[in-house]
């Protein structure tokens, strides 16, 4: 007893959350790992279908719902709660809490989709799909919803930021569609997106500049964008105090050298290696769900990657 007892070790980790949401168990799940997680619930809910204002009553479901999140020490990790419902006063309308960090029907948080907005820089879809697990889809899909994010969000204009990076995205595979990237890199560990626009030339860099409030974009110092003479004259024009460095692409290329060693340590005979042919072929498991069992939470692997 006492020999099985000693060999147990403790291992702590730091996991960077959003202010709201804590964290209630820990299990390892799989190859990876599955976070609980919790936040406060609003006390208030306005129906769907009626629209009247009333005070919440939260139930939950039976069952679990698993999304995934960043990698933690290079295994993919993923966010678990029990979905909440309201059904309503007035029209008995059912309705579910879209939790705080991802959005409705999607089943991996928004700091996963600023993720793979990240790593696509510098890569492609497929590239990018094989690397988490996820399908080519996906990828796509994520670019998309951020497009669409970003249309209609502003930056928080109270927002110090002095350095960013400007960088093109391209999906090439499906539906050609090119983008063009602002990053806040003021934080080097914590890289932001900023702002996604449509097209790699001068507008859609000035598309994501026109995001920042014009205090804000006095206040950069640094930019970072590769030879492309498009970005360069966008950044002139509108940042006026920064200087430029030419350096985009080495970071990029870090970026996922770093990713890459950790996926290589930890996932050998997971992910494997594939060809782009066979990566297009087999399907994939939603978000990227790593082999075996999670053991640990009852009912939770049938729900996995399932949309609500
Ligand atoms: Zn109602």
């Amino acid at each position: 007893m006492l020999a099985k007892e000693a060999l147990m070790a403790q291992l702590t980790i730091e996991v960077d959350l959003p202010p709201e949401v804590s964290i209630t168990a820990y299990h390892r799940f799989g190859k990876g790992h599955g976070v609980e997680v919790s936040w406060p619930f609003p006390t208030q809910c306005r129906c769907d279908r009626c629209h009247r204002e009333q005070k919440a009553h939260w139930e939950f479901k039976d069952t679990v719902q698993v999304v995934r999140d960043l990698d933690i020490l290079g295994e993919p990790s993923f966010w678990i709660y029990r979905p909440a419902y309201q059904r309503c006063d007035y029209c008995h309308h059912r309705q579910h809490l879209i939790p705080p960090f991802k959005r409705k029907d999607t089943s991996y948080t928004y700091r996963f989709e600023q993720q793979v907005l990240r790593l696509l820089i510098g890569s492609n879809e497929e590239e990018v799909a094989r690397r988490l697990g996820i399908s080519a889809e996906m990828v796509d899909l994520i670019v998309r919803h951020q497009l669409a994010d970003t249309k209609a969000k502003e930056v928080d204009p109270w927002r110090l930021i002095t350095d960013v990076g400007i960088d093109e995205l391209s999906l090439k595979k499906r539906h050609k569609l090119f983008c063009t990237i602002l990053t806040d890199l003021s934080n080097p560990a914590q890289p932001e997106v900023l702002a996604v626009a449509e097209g790699r030339d001068e507008g859609a860099a000035r598309k994501c500049l026109e995001k920042l409030g014009e205090t804000q974009r006095r206040g950069v110092q640094v930019y970072r964008a590769d030879m492309a003479q498009a970005y360069h004259n966008a950044c002139r024009a509108l940042l006026p105090a920064a200087k430029a460095v030419v350096d985009r692409f080495h970071v990029a290329k870090k970026f996922n050298e770093v990713i890459d060693g950790q996926r290589k340590k930890n996932h050998a005979g997971v992910q494997g290696e594939t060809d782009q042919g066979r990566a297009e072929r087999i399907p994939r498991a939603d978000v990227g769900v790593p082999q075996g069992s999670p053991g640990t939470i009852g009912g939770g692997q049938a729900e996995v990657g399932r949309v609500v």
